[in-house]
């Protein structure tokens, strides 16, 4: 009896992308092996976080690396980190600041909330948030005015196809963080294709969830300096405790970095934009709909399929008619409103992308107009 049999639980298929509240990604057989090789085992904790640090350190071509619970428990830890450093006392006051700069600035389009606000995961570490121009633009001369205030421990940036407004010029905020003498937090949970491009910002720490597009168990990579590496690692015996790593997200991470350096990325990328140029090619013949390519708004190296349905329709109503059939079929419909809908076909094997199409040209036949 397997899993969804056994705990009367409902299985899915998940055209949501990376999406929490449907379990976020698949992990590969080997990834799984690793995490069930580990649980029964003990380790010195210390080398686990040691060898995490040197592979995070090797993947990225950053200076260290550590694991928390998850990228939320990353930016509170990160925070503590900024303003507490390894000082113990410190350590242990937290989230009482007092004594410590405790304001983080955040352009006011990145103050996204991703089931969570980000603002409370700062808060939580006992900080309060400058929000720095306005939810449409936030220009560098903008930043630099929040940086100037008071009690600044550093800034904080998202990227993220949540963020709203102009794109923020990331490098150049970067640069007036350090112009101030304070460092530069980068969120970017679900970007780990781009960790590259976002530590060449010159961030001090990019943040990265595993569990997104690493495909590793429930981990938030903190990827970066030695210096504020090791002051998050530090956070462990404060605020850090509750938000800790476990032994076999660290294991399962580890055997996700070694997966992801073997893979050969450029068929992966064929293999991806394969499968949504198929699916455009079939949808694309369904009455009520035209479909289309959506390439990644962040730049991440993957497309979409864009579904724009015809008013008549309403693509509200045709995505809560796959998401109540059998098996209930999830697809991102934050732009139903506008007529859009979007689906995102990375972790869907052949034949869930071919219930996938059956059901949506069911879907649509169903709602067809007899020819008067
Ligand atoms: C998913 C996400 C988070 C939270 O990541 P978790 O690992 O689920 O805690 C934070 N920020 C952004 C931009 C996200 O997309």
């Amino acid at each position: 009896m397997g899993t969804y049999e056994r705990h009367r639980l409902t299985d899915v298929i998940n055209a949501k992308g990376t999406n929490t509240a449907l379990g976020v990604s698949r992990s590969s057989a080997k990834v799984a092996e690793a995490v069930a090789e580990a649980l029964p085992e003990f380790f010195v904790m210390k080398e686990l976080g040691d060898r995490v640090s040197e592979a995070i350190a090797h993947a990225t071509g950053a200076q260290a690396g550590a694991i928390t619970h998850c990228t939320s428990a990353a930016i509170t830890v990160t925070i503590a980190a900024a303003m507490a450093g390894t000082d113990p006392d410190r350590i242990a006051a937290l989230p009482d600041t007092r004594d410590m700069h405790n304001r983080v600035v955040l352009p006011a389009g990145h103050a996204v909330a991703y089931g969570q606000s980000i603002l409370q995961a700062v808060r939580l570490a006992g900080a309060s948030v400058v929000l720095a121009g306005s939810e449409n633009r936030c220009s560098t001369d903008d930043l630099d005015d929040a940086l100037s205030g008071s009690e600044i421990t550093c800034l904080l940036l998202v990227s993220s196809r949540l963020t709203h407004g102009e794109p923020v010029d990331l490098t150049a905020a970067v640069r007036a963080a350090h112009r101030r003498g304070v460092p530069a937090i980068i969120d970017g949970a679900a970007q780990f294709p781009r960790t590259a491009d976002l530590l060449a910002t010159g961030a001090d720490v990019v943040l990265i969830s595993g569990q997104k597009y690493l495909a590793s168990p429930t981990a938030g990579l903190v990827i970066g300096t030695q210096r504020l590496v090791r002051a998050v690692r530090a956070q462990e015996n404060g605020i850090g405790r509750g938000m800790k790593p476990t032994k076999e997200s660290t294991v399962g991470v580890l055997a996700a970095l070694e997966e992801w350096q073997a893979m050969d990325r450029a068929k992966w990328e064929a293999d991806q934009a394969a499968k949504v140029a198929a699916f455009v090619r079939a949808a694309d013949e369904f009455p009520g709909i035209s479909a289309s390519d959506l390439p990644d708004p962040t730049g991440l190296p993957l497309s979409r399929v864009l579904l724009t349905v015809d008013p008549a329709i309403d693509a509200t109503a045709l995505a809560a008619k796959l998401q109540i059939g059998h098996p209930p079929i999830y697809v991102i419909a934050d732009d139903a409103p506008a007529g859009h809908l979007v689906l995102e076909l990375v972790p869907l094997d052949d034949d869930e992308i071919e219930v996938l199409v059956t059901r949506l040209g069911m879907e649509l036949r169903a709602t067809e107009k007899p020819p008067v």
